[in-house]
């Protein structure tokens, strides 16, 4: 499905005063009228909120395409990074995403399209930003939004980075429990072997979220990986530690001799460990690498 352009214009709702015999009509003219003003400050704060959630969200994904740059795992001005936010005017979610042709460098809070989340079968733009997502970035992310939305999850993180990628493209391979930074990913990870060619329908998007129920890394056989977090730090430590995982187990399998797996008792224990420590680890990681690109300019905020 293609994309179609928001024409639409947001409209508040006035609320409607009852009925009532015993009001005089100036009363009811006074009350319509604080009503009415009761009501616009409602919309106006709801509004402001929404306004700062939303460039937040811009600053966050703004600084996860910076970030990811640096460390090598952008491809081009292709993969694709998304977050869902309130829209600005806090009439719906939107996705944002990167424009087409940017390169992740230069991903700024502003740069970054809106697309809605309101209808799953209509994903237009109604946030402009520096021009249009491609189709299949668009088609693979607006599903999985729609379908990991309701549990809580909000960015994802789709990328070729070169030694997870390299998995996918051996048959039957799996993310193996042979180091620390594997363990975390125990139970999960699922496998996607259903490559069918670039996606460019939003029916792809959807098979895709369907896929990783329970979930929050999938391993796209001849494709890339996607990661799934309910904050922009999880999403990002997520991405950061399966590519760290995957190039350990790389470089193990290279002399061709069996790898040696974690015992399941010390697994469970890291998995716990994880579990636990996760959100904090998270945040903090991200919030350092945030550090790393304070000084670029020009500055991934604006
Ligand atoms: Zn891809």
């Amino acid at each position: 499905m293609a994309l179609a352009r928001f024409v639409g214009k947001f409209s508040s709702q006035t609320s409607q005063l009852l009925r009532c015999p015993g009001f005089h009509a100036h009363k009811a003219a006074s009350l319509l009228t604080s009503r009415n003003l009761a009501s616009q400050t409602l919309e106006t704060d709801i509004a402001d909120h929404a306004a700062k959630a939303n460039y937040e969200a811009r600053c966050d994904l703004a600084a996860c395409y910076r970030i990811l740059y640096n460390l090598g795992f952008d491809e081009g001005v292709c993969n694709h990074l998304s977050l869902s936010c309130p829209a600005k005017d806090g009439s719906r979610k939107v996705m944002l995403m990167i424009p087409y042709g940017l390169l992740w460098s230069e991903v700024t809070a502003s740069s970054l399209a809106g697309i809605s989340l309101k209808d799953p079968g209509s994903p237009e733009i109604y946030e402009e930003g520096y021009g249009q997502p491609d189709i299949s970035s668009v088609s693979i992310h607006t599903g999985i939004h729609h379908a990991k939305g309701k549990d809580g999850f909000s960015c994802i993180l789709h990328s070729h980075v070169p030694y997870a990628t390299s998995l996918t493209c051996i048959e039957g391979q799996k993310l193996e429990m042979v180091h620390q930074n594997s363990a975390r990913f125990l139970g999960e990870v699922c496998y996607d072997n259903d490559y069918d060619g670039v996606a460019t329908s939003l029916e792809e998007g959807a098979r895709l979220g369907k896929a990783l129920e329970g979930k929050t890394v999938m391993m796209m056989g001849h494709h890339g990986v996607l990661v799934i977090g309910r904050t922009p730090s999880e999403a990002f430590d997520q991405l950061y530690y399966l590519e760290r995982a995957a190039k350990v187990q790389v470089l193990a399998m290279s002399p061709g001799r069996k790898l040696a797996i974690i015992p399941d008792n010390i697994l469970e224990v890291n998995k716990k460990f994880h579990r636990e420590t996760f959100r904090h680890y998270a945040d903090a990681h991200f919030v350092a690498m945030k550090r790393s690109i304070e000084a670029e300019k020009p500055h991934y905020r604006s």
